[in-house]
């Protein structure tokens, strides 16, 4: 029996808007089953490359192959197999709950998933006849979801799907979308929530100014920084510590500065802690913060890039 193909093969992928190059020779390989985050900062050009992927938008030039298929020769096909949904969908405020589903239900020539159903799937039953303007953000991202999983796809595109929601809503998401990949389905979804993409991803690619910078299981990317735990700190007088200073320290593998906020990637916390302090107190500088934790893929992010993700 010949393998399935994988369900997405990108190559060579470029995408630009005028003078800004969104997408700069992108290669993606997603294998069925698995879910994969496309991670990075505002603006990385994950959004550019899932719509692509979506069939929404068209490359400049590069391949994108879905599922073993091409939007150009297998356009019909595609839309009966995936699911998709975007960073922000407008769904009619005024349609109840139950309508949105059905009306998105009709748009599928196979029968997929009841609509009755996919209200449990996403757990708005008891929204069922709400209207959907009443509904609360986190309520809403769920609804968007039901709307992508009416036609049972095999491959679910999501694009920031926790973004802006409260910390519950978002679990309920994650929950969603782990029930969702132990069923079989492909997804892939966009993030620069590096907890998400931790909890949630069996390979990410990290991209940043439309290439990918990194890419594997997120245990792989966070072992090959080689550095268990992460030291933060500030001083309390914004006084500048020399970094060069910071790096030859014991136990320490690495260190950046970013807003006058320090990072050490470090190898042996019992080590560092105390070289980091009587370095500090040899040259006069008092703390105002010192945190540490084990080491995660958004220091896997730091140490490529030398910018926080959140402030990228
Ligand atoms: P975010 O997390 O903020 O959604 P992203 O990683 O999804 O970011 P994209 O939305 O793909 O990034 O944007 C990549 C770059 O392309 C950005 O510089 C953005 O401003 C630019 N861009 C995206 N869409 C357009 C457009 N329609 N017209 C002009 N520039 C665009």
């Amino acid at each position: 029996m010949t393998p399935p193909p994988p369900a997405l093969r990108v190559r060579s992928l470029r995408k630009s808007y005028g003078k800004v190059i969104a997408v700069d020779g992108l290669d993606l390989d997603v294998e069925p089953g698995e879910c994969f985050g496309l991670l990075g900062p505002n603006g990385a050009g994950k959004t550019t490359t899932i719509e692509i992927c979506e069939g929404l938008l068209q490359p400049d030039s590069g391949e994108a192959e879905i599922l073993g298929r091409r939007w150009s020769t297998h356009t019909r096909e595609l839309r009966e197999r995936l699911g998709i949904a975007l960073q922000e969908t407008q769904l009619s405020e005024k349609l109840k709950v139950i309508e949105t589903i059905q009306l998105f239900r009709s748009f599928y020539r196979r029968r997929g998933r009841a609509a009755e159903d996919v209200l449990a799937l996403v757990q708005l039953q008891d929204k069922r006849d709400a209207r959907v303007g009443t509904l609360s953000g986190g309520q809403k991202q769920r609804l968007a979801l039901a709307c992508a999983l009416v036609g049972e796809p095999e491959l679910l595109f999501l694009d920031e799907p926790t973004t802006g929601l409260d910390p519950q809503s978002r679990r309920q998401i994650w929950e969603l979308i782990e029930a969702l990949r132990s069923t079989g389905c492909t997804i892939v979804l966009t993030t620069h929530y590096m907890d998400e993409a931790q909890r949630l991803c069996d390979h990410v690619a990290v991209v940043d100014h439309g290439k990918v910078i990194a890419l594997g299981t997120p245990r792989s990317l966070i072992d090959a920084l080689g550095a268990a735990h992460t030291l933060e700190f500030a001083s309390s007088d914004n006084h500048t510590i020399d970094v060069a200073s910071l790096r030859k320290l014991d136990g320490v593998l690495g260190a950046s500065e970013a807003n006058n906020r320090y990072v050490l990637q470090v190898s042996e916390l019992h080590l560092a802690f105390p070289a980091l302090l009587g370095e500090l107190n040899r040259q006069g500088i008092a703390l105002s913060e010192l945190h540490s934790h084990s080491a995660t893929l958004e220091d896997v992010f730091v140490a490529l890039t030398g910018r926080q993700l959140r402030e990228a």
